[in-house]
């Protein structure tokens, strides 16, 4: 855990608990390694520890709407087709990761490997990724805003989010470069997972294209990444 560089500036009472989540993870849900996947205790841990790190100030009451992790060994494709919003069927294609309102999370054991060693064009971290979408879901739908503390009023969030995901749907739409994964303009839904990955992953490029965004997440993560990784840096 501790060469991990999405884990620096962390203070040395956040991390012990960050290691009692992980911990806690691992024994509160299933762990269901398929197709040949093997992990040993330390990538395990490495695994819990990056799902626990979005509910670090959260508590693990947060994720207690789920219970299983599946980890495949590479690129999954759901067996099933999708249906467009004109009843065109598609085949499904293959991904890094999945969540469902009520679990499972699917995960890509390359993938997450790959994210840890910054091999991306885009901050990319999908075990943070899908583990937003479940705290999003966790009312019962991904629609892009989870159940919000009481401080946080719904109305600045559905501002700052409608109005940051419109700017990068137009980025997109002109090919200007975008500051997070365009991936995000799917939907918002995607459009917070992505902004999520990026706020623990690469804080600034979130702080510099969508700051009202960035505040919002830190208010709601009660976490500023962006502060933390700045003392990380500085400390090494
Ligand atoms: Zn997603």
């Amino acid at each position: 855990m501790g060469r991990v560089a999405l884990f620096a500036g962390l203070t040395d009472a956040e991390c012990l608990r960050l290691r009692q989540f992980a911990e806690l993870f691992l024994h509160e849900k299933n762990l269901d390694l398929v197709g040949g996947v093997r992990l040993d205790e330390e990538q395990r841990l490495l695994l819990a520890a990056l799902a626990c790190l979005p509910i670090l100030s959260l508590g693990m009451d947060a994720y207690d709407h789920w219970e299983t992790l599946i980890v495949y060994p590479g690129k999954f494709t759901p067996g099933r087709s999708e249906v467009d919003e004109a009843g065109v069927v598609h085949p499904s294609q293959s991904r890094v990761g999945e969540a469902w309102p009520n679990g499972p999370v699917i995960v890509s054991w390359r993938d997450v490997e790959r994210d840890l060693a910054g091999d991306w064009d885009y901050p990319m971290n999908v075990v943070i990724h899908e583990m937003c979408h479940q705290l999003d879901g966790r009312h019962g739908g991904f629609d892009g805003m989870p159940v919000l503390p009481s401080g946080l009023d719904p109305r600045d969030w559905i501002r700052e989010f409608t109005a940051a995901f419109t700017a990068l749907r137009q980025a997109v739409k002109h090919r200007h470069e975008s500051f997070i994964d365009p991936y995000a303009g799917e939907s918002p839904a995607e459009f917070f997972a992505v902004a999520c990955e990026s706020f623990f992953v690469a804080p600034e490029c979130l702080a510099e294209g969508y700051p009202g965004v960035y505040a919002l997440l830190t208010l709601y993560f009660r976490q500023d990444p962006l502060a933390r990784l700045g003392r990380g840096s500085s400390k090494s």
